[in-house]
């Protein structure tokens, strides 16, 4: 019996296992597909925005590099334009609905508690890229995955879950659904999903044009709708504001296809073929809690919304990271009590959050009326210093702070990446997923106290290039500040705040 089965070997279900199976966890990934790669992984189906906060999460397991040079493979081996993948500007790899942010107008010194780090910036990179990364660590940490494996049916009790996938039975002590948007796990656990009715079907397509000129690059906001041509050769997105009515198990056809573009570009732009199609919607849907019993949910099974902003992978991985120390400590034994409902009270606001910031984008492209004054309005905002760094806070993943009862505004936030004098960066010392108790000040009294955490905490003394004021700060595994001391805090004590994340010394 393993201690974990996570249903769903995407991006964010890798992920999941790599970091379960580093904080000790025995893992089986249950993967639907036979095959690990297809054209919808790779470019320019495949293509997917990373947030700077995926790129430091990377960059804290030491496999930023690896992703972005599998990146960048990408497109010299499907022989696309490879300006595609060149990161654009660092702070405009997000955008509201097609407005970019201008980096020039980010208040860079009014962003709180940060230093630089080796992942300040997002890019692009692809489905593809990302899976084959995480497949590959997860493997070498011990995770073993079974592909041609659809999960289609489940049971728990008060010990165990059993699965059934390509008619064999599995048991584990947890199930972790990360089965994407329409998922079963979801669905067979009984979690409750809720949210909001789409405007719009979209549709996203490889196809042929007769007379590509017809069509601008990039993003274009029309009066029936919206539709984006990236530089691959034949790679368009559409939305059709239908009120999401049109029926999605219906087959795409190429006339279908071409209808839509013509209504929505006011061109008679015609597809000669269409190689791969798929549409989605704009529900926006989040499950009301993340854990029922032993069965949990992580990535776009836990939530779905319009891919606008490039949000929903972002958030996944932050699932992901948040999850795996909480639930690796479970199954070892050493969690204290409640650890594992934390994933849902700090991960569920930063969904919100995100269907949110993605409803509000719907809105102000909607046809009509209304959505055109309020889309002036909202660029009017953005093209200030204030609305600027406003969304960027809001998009670039470094600014979720997670209540953690202490109104500092370091506690909670991912921690700067502090940089010792002998070269080491706490983006290293994160690596083996541990805690990290920093001791800016050497401080034996903490020394003697982080002795009890051994194994948990790896206490860290040295003189950080900066220390932003700080005497020490403990981060847990997945990067997040749990406490600091300081001239102006009332952190409680270490131990006190160490039991509360590590359980106790004892334990
Ligand atoms: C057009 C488009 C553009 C996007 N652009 C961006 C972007 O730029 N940035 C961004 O952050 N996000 C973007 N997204 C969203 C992003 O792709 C998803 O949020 C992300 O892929 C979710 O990862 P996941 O692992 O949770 O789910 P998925 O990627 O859907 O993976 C789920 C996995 O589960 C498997 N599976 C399904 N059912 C079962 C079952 N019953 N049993 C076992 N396995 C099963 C599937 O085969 C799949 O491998 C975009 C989405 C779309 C549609």
């Amino acid at each position: 019996m393993r201690d974990v089965v996570v249903a769903g070997g995407g991006p964010v279900g890798l992920f999941l296992a790599a970091e379960l199976a580093l904080g000790g966890a025995s893992v089986l990934v249950l993967e639907r597909d036979e095959e690990a790669t297809s054209p919808w992984k790779a470019l320019p189906l495949g293509l997917r925005g990373l947030s700077a906060g995926s790129a430091e999460t990377f960059y804290r397991r030491g496999l930023l590099d690896a992703v972005i040079s599998a990146s960048h493979a990408d497109p010299a081996k499907v022989g696309a334009a490879p300006e595609a993948i060149e990161a654009p500007d660092p702070r405009a790899v997000s955008h509201f609905a097609g407005m970019g942010l201008d980096a020039a107008d980010i208040d860079v010194v009014s962003l709180p508690l940060r230093l630089p780090s080796p992942a300040m910036e997002g890019f692009m990179t692809s489905l593809e890229a990302v899976t084959a990364v995480m497949a590959e660590r997860a493997t070498a940490l011990g995770v073993e995955i079974l592909r041609g494996r659809p999960v289609t049916a489940l049971t728990q009790d008060d010990e165990h879950v059993t699965v059934t996938a390509g008619g064999q039975e599995f048991q584990a002590r947890y199930l972790v659904g990360c089965d994407g948007g329409r998922s079963t796990v979801r669905g067979l656990a009984g979690f409750g999903f809720a949210g909001t009715d789409p405007l719009f079907t979209g549709y996203v397509a490889q196809v042929t044009f007769a007379d590509p000129d017809q069509l601008s690059p990039g993003f274009n906001l029309t009066p029936n709708g919206m539709y984006l041509r990236t530089p691959f050769e034949g790679h368009v997105g559409m939305m059709d504001f239908d009120g999401g009515t049109f029926d999605r198990s219906r087959p795409l056809t190429r006339e279908h296809l071409q209808e839509v573009l013509r209504r929505i570009t006011g061109t008679d732009v015609t597809l000669t073929d269409v190689h791969r199609a798929s549409s989605f919607t704009d529900r926006a849907m989040q499950a009301t809690t993340y854990r029922e019993g032993r069965v949990l949910l992580a990535g776009d099974a836990a939530h779905i919304h319009s891919p606008l902003g490039g949000q929903g992978l972002n958030l996944g991985i932050g699932d992901a990271v948040n999850l795996g120390w909480k639930l690796a400590a479970t199954v070892r034994g050493t969690a204290p009590e409640g650890l594992l409902d934390t994933y849902t009270s700090e991960r569920h606001p930063v969904g919100a959050a995100v269907l949110d910031w993605s409803r509000a984008q719907v809105a102000t492209m909607k046809p009509g009326p209304n959505a055109p004054a309020l889309r002036k309005l909202v660029h009017e905002l953005l093209s200030t210093t204030d609305g600027t760094t406003f969304a960027y806070r809001r998009t670039s993943g470094l600014f979720n702070r997670y209540d953690l009862g202490n109104a500092h505004p370091l506690v909670g936030s991912t921690a700067p990446d502090f940089h010792f004098e002998d070269g080491v960066r706490l983006g290293d010392l994160l690596r083996q997923g541990q805690g990290v108790l920093l001791d800016f000040g050497a401080d034996d009294a903490l020394q003697r106290a982080a002795r009890s955490w051994e194994g948990r905490i790896q206490y860290v003394a040295g003189r950080p290039r900066n220390d932003l004021g700080f005497t020490a700060v403990l981060v847990r595994p997945d990067g997040v500040v749990a406490w600091a001391s300081g001239e102006s805090l009332d952190p409680g004590t270490f131990e006190q705040v160490a039991a509360h994340w590590f359980a106790s010394a004892r334990n």
